[in-house]
């Protein structure tokens, strides 16, 4: 295998180090059009358990699957003047077909609210028919310049929430419960910490009231938005007649959400743990969990290595374990260490002629805290007993240390520009800041920074001395949250 081995270190190049894990890791391929790209099997398994456990989350709080066509007439998306503002630059538009020119235009969704809601208003008609609660698992298409694989392509899935409410009220609420959700799948699954919070009108989605992000840290101290949920008030219902008729009998425009994650939360989870070995998987989201590697020299101990490796295999897929057996020939075993440590496979379990005998199995993790053992010999009763108790403690200590990372790269306590630029120069990260609200000064210090405002600090994130000026000196109104972003 040779150079093939060794990635780029995340400290010479943490770019390139990334491009290498998604194609030698077998996440991705590159597509025959620029700016798509091929999800692997392996990749896609990542995506299914995570559209899992979000469907089940969704699903729990009221939200139904359906479906839209992902063509739009040109006239819909013009409806909402600041959606169409945002979005006409990086449409997909469909002039040409069946052999000749289309009397209309059809546009590719960028996002869905336009294909939705000229539909689904229909189906309301009276406050009994709220609130509306759909999702949908797609694909989406904005012709970006730049692309990179699941941070930014030019079609990529995602889920999009849109809901309908009576009012203001049960709205904002809506927008809130899903940001929660994202929040808690982030946490508890991905294993990757966020700061969560309402977005600058400059940051916000095109023709929302208030959009809401998840902003997580990753491992080059940049920050990555992994999720948003918008508060949309009654600009679509105003623009494609979306009313109801209340309790008191009187006409009135709904209160619209609409919330999304997209595959590009694969490109979060790689850059939140991964090394310079390779991809690190939380137990949770990792296609194969463990990984049972035989050991043999000849072909009488291959026999007898192979099936004690076949009968830990059906003994770990009954405790519930995604567990497989490499098995391949001509391939030597430390060459499959590689390639799983490279796919970030939470577990390896060798199996060779000794462990036989002695009735146990040799455990390697691929991510250990320090001070504790990455390699273990273990019996193979307790193996069975121990092992999801095991996966369960590595996804928590994965969380861990995303977490102490984060904290070490936060900055508070922000006296004046200077400082900030110095902070943001030497050591990047997030950096907590006051503003005075001043959209021109947003600007101006993401134009000599190239940071920009991440998340308004809420009630939840307010857990020290907000800071009594803005980096232009002015007084300071409220606390942000500063960083480089992908
Ligand atoms: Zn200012």
């Amino acid at each position: 295998m040779g150079d093939d081995r060794k990635l780029t270190t995340q400290e010479e190049d943490f770019s390139a180090w990334y491009n290498e894990i998604v194609y030698k890791a077998e996440l991705a391929a590159h597509s025959q059009v620029r700016g798509c790209m091929v999800i692997r099997p392996y990749g896609f398994r990542i995506w299914e358990l995570m559209q899992g456990a979000l469907d089940s989350m969704f699903k729990e709080t009221g939200h139904q699957n359906a479906y839209f066509p992902m063509f739009l007439p040109q006239s819909a998306l013009d409806r909402e003047a600041q959606h169409v503002e945002g979005f006409a630059p990086e449409t997909a538009v469909v002039t040409r077909a069946g052999g000749a020119e289309l009397e209309e235009p059809l546009v590719v969704r960028p996002t869905s609210e336009a294909v939705i809601w000229p539909i689904a208003a229909d189906w309301i008609d009276s406050y009994r028919d709220l609130p509306v609660l759909l999702n949908q698992w797609t694909n989406v298409v904005r012709w970006e310049m730049r692309t990179r694989p699941f941070l930014r392509t030019t079609e990529f899935l995602w889920q999009e929430g849109h809901t309908a409410h009576v009012d203001e009220e049960d709205a904002r609420a809506e927008t809130l419960r899903m940001l929660g959700i994202y929040r808690t799948f982030m946490e508890d699954w991905m294993a990757m910490p966020v700061y969560t919070g309402r977005k600058t009108a400059a940051e916000r989605f095109a023709g929302a009231v208030d959009t809401f992000a998840c902003e997580a840290l990753m491992k080059d101290n940049k920050a990555l938005q992994a999720g948003t949920s918008h508060y949309l008030g009654e600009n679509f219902a105003r623009a494609f007649d979306v009313r109801f008729q209340t309790v008191e009998g009187e006409h009135a425009y709904v209160h619209n959400t609409s919330w999304g994650v997209s595959t590009r939360l694969i490109g979060g989870l790689i850059m939140t743990h991964g090394d310079d070995t390779g991809l690190i998987l939380p137990p949770r989201l990792a296609p194969i969990q463990a990984i049972i590697v035989p050991i043999w020299k000849n072909d009488e101990q291959q026999a007898a290595v192979l099936a004690v490796a076949r009968e830990v295999e059906a003994d770990l897929l009954e405790a519930g374990i995604r567990v497989r057996v490499d098995d391949r020939q001509g391939m030597n075993p430390g060459a499959k260490y590689y390639d799983w440590e490279r796919k970030g496979v939470p577990v390896r379990l060798e199996i060779g002629p000794r462990d036989v005998e002695a009735g146990s199995v040799m455990t390697v993790r691929r991510f250990t805290p320090e001070g504790q053992d990455r390699k273990r010999a273990v019996g193979r009763t307790e193996l069975v007993a121990e092992l999801p108790a095991q996966l369960e403690r590595m996804q928590q200590e994965l969380y861990v240390e995303a977490l102490q990372r984060r904290a070490a790269n936060t900055t508070t306590g922000i006296e004046d520009y200077e400082q900030f630029k110095d902070v943001v120069e030497q050591k990047g990260g997030f950096v907590f800041t006051g503003w005075c609200g001043d959209p021109v000064c947003e600007a101006r210090v993401k134009e000599e920074t190239k940071t920009t405002i991440r998340v308004i600090v809420g009630d939840d994130l307010a857990s020290h001395v907000p800071p009594a000026s803005c980096l232009c000196g002015d007084e300071s109104v409220m606390e942000v949250v500063r960083a480089r972003a992908y």
